[in-house]
């Protein structure tokens, strides 16, 4: 057998549309891989190898009689990040709460994947809505790094990033509300992209934080992943946050240009000072940047001086909208119920104690207080202040610079269990990340070398909907060196 799990999404498609392999072909590969592998990277918490073949049976047919419109994404393998609904497959957020739970309806990401001829093969481990930065917080499994068994994937879209870089998916999807692409990313070698706030539909994702949830691709390379986004991306009337802009997303298509003469570069120089920052990590993004500068660019400093408390205030914002939309889950109309109880109010409080996992407790409870009378002033309305001030910081950076690149993370994917004890060593993964989450804007972590045998992520940063400068800039850096094809040595 071809090994075909290792090819990038468009690849396999354009073997698909040549007839040089067939859907089922493309499939059964991977099924088989996952059968193989899985088990020791555990990126799945559903499998759909009937639906997968299903679907590829009928690719093939349509491709045997010549249908000239089988979709750009056509034959390529997806893994879904299970927080996204699936008509008739089980969507469990990789809680207890939800661990029954089939959802009557796609979500419209969903939706455009099958409009554009994608296999879907499962949906893949998170930590519990989406609440952490390694995955480990899963209420159902433990997913591992492909790099090194015993280390984290990162999270909270661990399993979607472990499945694209051990080659148990083509691309696959992930949420975004404080590093959860770019960060596994990272940590797994591969690229994710978190588009603009309102580019992609959020309807049929399971909402953690409204104000920051962004969906976007994790893939092998750059143009995979604005294959894919050309997919998600675009204004949808189900999603009240979806803005007319992201239209221009639509079908957007990389251009073949390497060179970034005139391209303006900043490094924000708070990112670079911080102490956290693993020595291998800034020698590796440092590195990158240099090469940034050799393909054109010129490249200047640049200062983001609030987002030294954006990590601050996104734990104040992210628990409180939390603590808002987490309140659905009580045990009347979907979802786990506690079996035993002698009022209403017993079971809503058994069944939210006995479903709900300590981070995301722990989450409910701060936005809670945070937003309880007395307090709101002192903690939200502080919080949305500082939110403003890094809305302004970027604003005023752009003014100079086209990008704003930094480091994804402080560190390489740490071990399994390090952290778990230590709520706050786990959010400082995220210092990188969230600031970007409050001003809504872009941003994209691809591979660029390794520290201690261990993928590090650079990360590009742009204005609202312009993912197309972003991306440019990551494929120039990546046609012209090989970081992305580091691959781990899982056999
Ligand atoms: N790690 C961050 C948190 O725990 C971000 C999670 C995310 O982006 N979903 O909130």
């Amino acid at each position: 057998m071809r090994a075909t799990t290792k090819l990038t999404a468009s690849r396999l498609n354009k073997l698909f549309l040549a007839g040089e392999l067939s859907a089922v072909e493309i499939a059964e590969g991977y099924l088989e891989r996952i059968a193989a592998v899985d088990p020791k990277v555990q990126a799945y918490i559903t499998t759909t190898a009937d639906a997968a073949l299903d679907r590829a049976r009928k690719l093939d047919a349509r491709r045997k009689v010549g249908d000239t419109e089988l979709g750009p994404l056509a034959a390529v393998p997806v893994a879904i990040k299970d927080n996204m609904c699936t008509q008739g497959i089980r969507t469990t957020a990789a809680s207890r709460i939800l661990d029954n739970f089939v959802p009557p309806y796609d979500a419209t990401v969903v939706h455009r994947l099958h409009g554009a001829g994608a296999i879907i093969l499962g949906k893949t481990n998170l930590d519990e809505f989406a609440m952490g930065s390694s995955t480990e917080n899963s209420g159902l499994l433990q997913t591992r790094n492909p790099w090194d068994l015993e280390r984290v994937p990162g999270g909270s879209s661990g399993g979607s990033a472990a499945a694209v870089a051990a080659d148990l998916a083509g691309i696959s999807l992930g949420s975004d509300t404080g590093g959860s692409i770019r960060q596994p990313a990272a940590f797994c070698g591969v690229v994710g992209l978190k588009p603009t706030y309102g580019a992609v539909s959020r309807y049929g994702l399971i909402a953690f934080a409204s104000s920051l949830d962004q969906i976007g691709p994790i893939a092998k390379d750059v143009t995979d992943a604005a294959a894919l986004l050309s997919i998600i991306a675009g204004n949808d009337r189900r999603d009240a946050t979806s803005a007319p802009e992201a239209n221009k997303l639509v079908n957007f298509k990389l251009g073949p240009d390497t060179s970034l003469d005139g391209l303006r570069v900043g490094m924000p120089k708070e990112f670079f000072l911080s102490q956290g920052m693993d020595p291998g990590v800034r020698t590796a993004v440092e590195q990158a940047i240099a090469h940034l500068a050799s393909l054109g660019a010129t490249v200047g400093e640049c200062s983001l001086p609030s987002t030294e408390y954006a990590l601050d205030a996104y734990y104040v914002i992210a628990p409180a909208e939390a603590s808002s939309n987490l309140a659905r889950f009580d045990g009347v109309r979907y979802g786990y119920r506690t079996s035993e109880y002698d009022s209403l109010m017993d079971m809503y409080l058994k069944t939210r104690q006995e479903g709900f996992g300590p981070e995301v407790k722990r989450r409910i409870m701060i936005g809670t207080y945070a937003l309880s009378s007395g307090y709101y002033d002192a903690y939200y309305k502080k919080a949305m202040q500082v939110r403003t001030l890094v809305v302004q910081d970027f604003q005023n950076a752009f003014n100079q610079f086209d990008v704003i690149v930094a480091p994804t993370t402080p560190t390489t994917a740490f071990r399994a269990g390090e952290k778990v004890d230590d709520p706050l060593s786990m959010y400082l993964a995220d210092t990188y990340t969230i600031p970007v989450n409050l001003a809504g804007l872009p941003g994209i972590s691809i591979p660029c070398g390794l520290a201690d045998g261990l993928p590090v992520g650079l990360q590009i940063i742009g204005r609202p909907f312009e993912e197309a400068t972003v991306l440019r800039t990551a494929y120039a850096f990546e046609k012209t060196t090989d970081h992305h094809l580091a691959r781990p040595s899982l056999s």
